[in-house]
């Protein structure tokens, strides 16, 4: 610390130097601020659903409770563990995505199908929400890591349904040009402010009013930074009391199929 930062006022290659060094510092405090507050951030993510667990476990075993009680405190102890099993899962996304060169692992996959098999995946809770999901969906065969990207379907149809009201809609469509794949998925929920909006790519940013959905704030992050790997974008319009559209845009690196 007592080097930094180095004073030097030259133009000549040693003030360079410094300059260089001066900087490197500071990228290297920021990546430790950085790597506290996520540490920080984890840990409390974890301790809060254990704490639950633990004092609902705690509850059944010390007294008498009645049927309804015994399936109360069973709700708060599966939800908690849901929720533990969720962030696991995405930080083990998140940890891998981090590595320098992310080794991609690229095959042909038919992209409509693929968001169509996640909609099937979630007919329970649509059902229990009565949300109604409409779609239109092109048929694109394209070039992608399957994996990386069925998590993107993945994250923002759970949202579109987490943060919908009891009856609302989704709309999601697939279309293609000659330069790009575009992806909307629409829904009719509790949408976001404006600074709320420029957050929500960061990682564990949680609108206030979402704290309480048992949500991770890691989702979003993961899709923008899976979306750049894939050299797309992708863009966010939302209107408080509203709902919420996600666009991403891939560059179409469409397989043509044969005949
Ligand atoms: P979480 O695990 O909390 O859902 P995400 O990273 O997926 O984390 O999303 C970050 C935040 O963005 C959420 O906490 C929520 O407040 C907001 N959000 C995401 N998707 C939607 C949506 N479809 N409608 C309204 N708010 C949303």
């Amino acid at each position: 610390n007592f080097l930094y930062p180095l004073k030097i006022n030259r133009n000549d290659e040693l003030g360079q130097l410094s300059e260089s060094f001066n900087n490197m510092q500071k990228q290297l405090q920021h990546n430790d601020e950085a790597r506290k507050s996520f540490i920080n951030n984890v840990s409390h993510d974890f301790q809060s659903p254990l704490m639950n667990i633990q004092g609902y476990s705690e509850l059944l075993l010390s007294q008498q409770v009645s049927d309804k009680e015994l399936k109360e405190y069973l709700q708060v102890i599966d939800h908690e563990s849901k929720r533990l099993s969720n962030l696991t899962k995405q930080l083990l996304v998140l940890t891998s995505l981090d590595q320098k060169a992310y080794p991609m692992k690229i095959s042909e996959v038919q992209l409509d199908e693929q968001i169509k098999q996640t909609i099937r995946s979630y007919q329970w809770r649509l059902q229990e929400k009565e949300i109604e999901v409409s779609y239109k969906l092109l048929p694109v065969r394209m070039l992608v890591d399957v994996e990386l990207i069925s998590n993107v379907w993945d994250n923002l149809i759970s949202n579109a349904i987490k943060y919908n009201a009891h009856g609302g809609n989704i709309w999601i469509v697939l279309s293609k040009s000659d330069d790009c794949i575009k992806i909307m998925v629409k829904d009719t929920g509790i949408g976001m402010s404006k600074k709320d909006v420029a957050q929500i790519f960061d990682r564990f940013y949680r609108v206030d009013s979402a704290r309480k959905s048992g949500g991770t704030g890691l989702g979003l992050s993961i899709v923008k930074q899976i979306i750049d790997l894939h050299g797309g974008e992708i863009k966010v319009d939302s209107e408080a009391g509203v709902g919420t559209t996600f666009t991403i845009i891939l560059p179409n690196k469409e397989r043509k199929l044969e005949g």
